[in-house]
């Protein structure tokens, strides 16, 4: 590609809202420009990174058995009203209406639309396992868009949805998307880990999180420093086995609740599984609003772990958001640090957004087999409130932190969606069973920016070669100069005919400038064609090292092999 022919608007000042260094680069090297809040063009040397890592992710699906396959971004809200997701996924899904007036969502995420197809079109176990994948623009509203690409609102996801006629058949693929990701993650360079993540009543073992790590990432992990254990400390204490006998979920009993409550009461539980939401709490902390939504009657995965509740924490502006938020529901905002002692302002009644399990909001009456002290032995340590230098949970060493930016992440659905949209199949005893899933993410764009977050120094981006949006950037110093413009001319055909993808910069500008553009632009390979290049004679620079050599135009190509 000639330089003066695309598109690679570097600026030299580090604009003005780009507050991390991926972001800065990005912008300053000509990769990318926002449009609105979240929301981004790639550029052509954005595009071709993108590519990149889109090409390394798809090698590694089609080689662990994924198919792809392009489902619509345009999602009808029946769908959605089916899994129950259209209430519970709250305002970061992006909903609108045709002309007709019918709702529809633009794709969070492909659960339902997948779901649908498969139970249209898979009707025997015979037909399962099958696992496909889509590499798709995905859009939610998220709360607070930032760093650029890391947390947009339009970005551009790797989603695989697996289907299966049994739990071992689920376990097995879902290891190998776990090394499918770990393959990933190193071909792009990065320096990763994948821990234990959240997975609401289910403990642990059902859903990890590829994590690279980076200072400015928005999760914490907590690791042993001795063993493999680490999790992201996001992690809910609840209920994977807890002591049935003392568990009464949903009876409804008085039991003594206390004006002043403790943080870990109503707190130490919330999150992830759209169940309904049967019971609400408004609370002041400090002087912020806090609204804890009390969720459960579900069945999760195909161990049926009935009884559990668990609970969302969303922070509101004021009082008054309450109904706002209570009408859509909520997603999950993930933790929010809650003062010790919180203040009860008021108890809703959720009837408008219940169907059904009500009793709770009668004065006095609360659901018993929520409080894990109280209800049930929870068999995992509750991260949020483990200390560095604590035992780790499992037992081999002690608890460190680090910040990871979430690249990818792996589920174990279970049931959830095939049974509450009926996607079953038949099995060997001709019996109608729901299929059993997983589903399976990458952030591509945003493993484009932990790249970047992880590459680069004080004069721009160093990519890796395997992500680089070009191999070779060619430069002239004087495009005046005949007899350096043949040399570059005669090389970049060369280079182009030994399949290296070459950037030629073309430019009328000063070294000065063309260096240093060239540095922001980080293509490993930096060949530097002046003063010598009448003897056949041009520099090589390495990107990454510094290291400089003169090479003779006969031997480049060798050189830079
Ligand atoms: P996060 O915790 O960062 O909000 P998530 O858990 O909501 O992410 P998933 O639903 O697990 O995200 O989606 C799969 C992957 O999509 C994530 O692992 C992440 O890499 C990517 N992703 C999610 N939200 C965004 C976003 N707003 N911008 C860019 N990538 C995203
Ligand atoms: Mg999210
Ligand atoms: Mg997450
Ligand atoms: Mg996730």
């Amino acid at each position: 590609m000639r330089q003066s022919s695309t598109l690679i608007p570097t600026l030299r000042e580090v604009p003005a809202d780009a507050e991390v260094k991926s972001h800065q680069l990005l912008l300053r090297a000509g990769y990318m420009r926002q449009n609105s809040s979240g929301i981004y063009s790639f550029l052509p040397l954005g595009k071709r990174v993108l590519q990149k890592v889109e090409q390394i992710v798809r090698e590694e699906m089609d080689r662990a058995g994924s198919v792809e396959l392009l489902m619509p971004a345009l999602q009808q809200s029946e769908l959605w009203q089916e899994s129950g997701r259209w209430y519970s996924y709250g305002p970061e899904l992006m909903r609108m209406k045709d002309r007709h007036q019918r709702e529809f969502a633009l794709g969070a995420t492909h659960e339902e639309v997948i779901t649908s197809l498969l139970r249209d079109e898979v009707k025997s176990y015979k037909r399962l396992p099958l696992n496909l994948y889509q590499i798709q623009t995905k859009f939610r509203d998220e709360k607070r868009p930032r760093f650029g690409l890391l947390r947009g609102r339009e970005f551009i996801m790797k989603d695989a949805y697996s289907f299966h006629a049994s739990q071992e058949s689920l376990d097995e693929v879902y290891d190998k998307m776990y090394d499918a990701y770990s393959r990933i993650f190193a071909r792009c360079g990065l320096n990763f880990r994948a821990v234990i993540a959240d997975s609401g009543a289910m403990g642990g073992k059902d859903t990890h999180e590829f994590m690279v790590l980076s200072e400015i990432g928005e999760d914490t992990i907590a690791y042993s420093d001795t063993s493999s254990y680490a999790a992201n400390i996001e992690m809910a204490p609840v209920v994977a086995t807890y002591e049935k006998e003392n568990a009464t979920a949903h009876s409804l009993e008085k039991v003594e609740t206390p004006n002043q409550r403790t943080i870990e009461e109503v707190a130490g539980f919330f999150n992830v599984n759209e169940a309904k939401c049967i019971k609400s709490l408004l609370f002041k902390v400090d002087d912020r609003y806090v609204l804890v939504l009390v969720r459960g009657d579900h069945e999760v995965n195909d161990i049926k772990v009935k009884n559990y509740l668990e609970a969302s924490v969303v922070e509101l502006a004021s009082p008054e958001e309450t109904k706002e938020v209570m009408n859509c529901t909520v997603g999950s905002l993930g933790p929010i640090d809650l003062a010790e002692n919180i203040e009860v302002i008021a108890d809703h009644g959720v009837e408008a957004v219940v169907n059904g399990i009500c009793g709770a909001n009668e004065e006095g009456y609360h659901y018993k087999g929520v409080n894990p002290e109280r209800d049930f032995k929870a068999q995992y340590v509750d991260l949020r409130f483990v200390k560095e230098g604590d035992p780790s949970p499992d037992g081999q060493g002690v608890i460190k932190f680090a910040k990871g930016i979430e690249v990818g992440h792996v589920f174990k659905l279970g049931t959830r969606y095939s049974e509450a949209m009926n996607a079953t199949y038949l099995d060997e005893n001709g019996r109608t069973q729901p299929m059993t899933m997983g589903c399976y993410g990458i952030g591509v764009s945003r493993t484009l920016a932990a790249i970047a977050e992880q590459y680069n120094d004080e004069n721009g981006l160093v990519w890796p070669t395997a992500v680089a949006p070009y191999h070779v950037h060619l430069i002239p110093v004087n495009m005046k100069n005949e007899e350096q413009k043949e040399v570059a001319e005669q090389l970049y055909n060369e280079l182009l005919d030994s399949r290296y993808e070459v950037l030629l910069d073309d430019r009328q500008e000063r070294p000065g400038v063309k260096f240093a553009d060239s540095d922001l632009i980080g293509v490993p390979v930096r060949v530097t064609i002046g003063k010598r290049a009448s003897e056949g004679i041009v520099e090589v620079k390495v990107r990454a090292t510094g290291e400089q050599l003169e090479v003779a135009v006969s031997d480049l190509p060798q050189t830079i092999n």
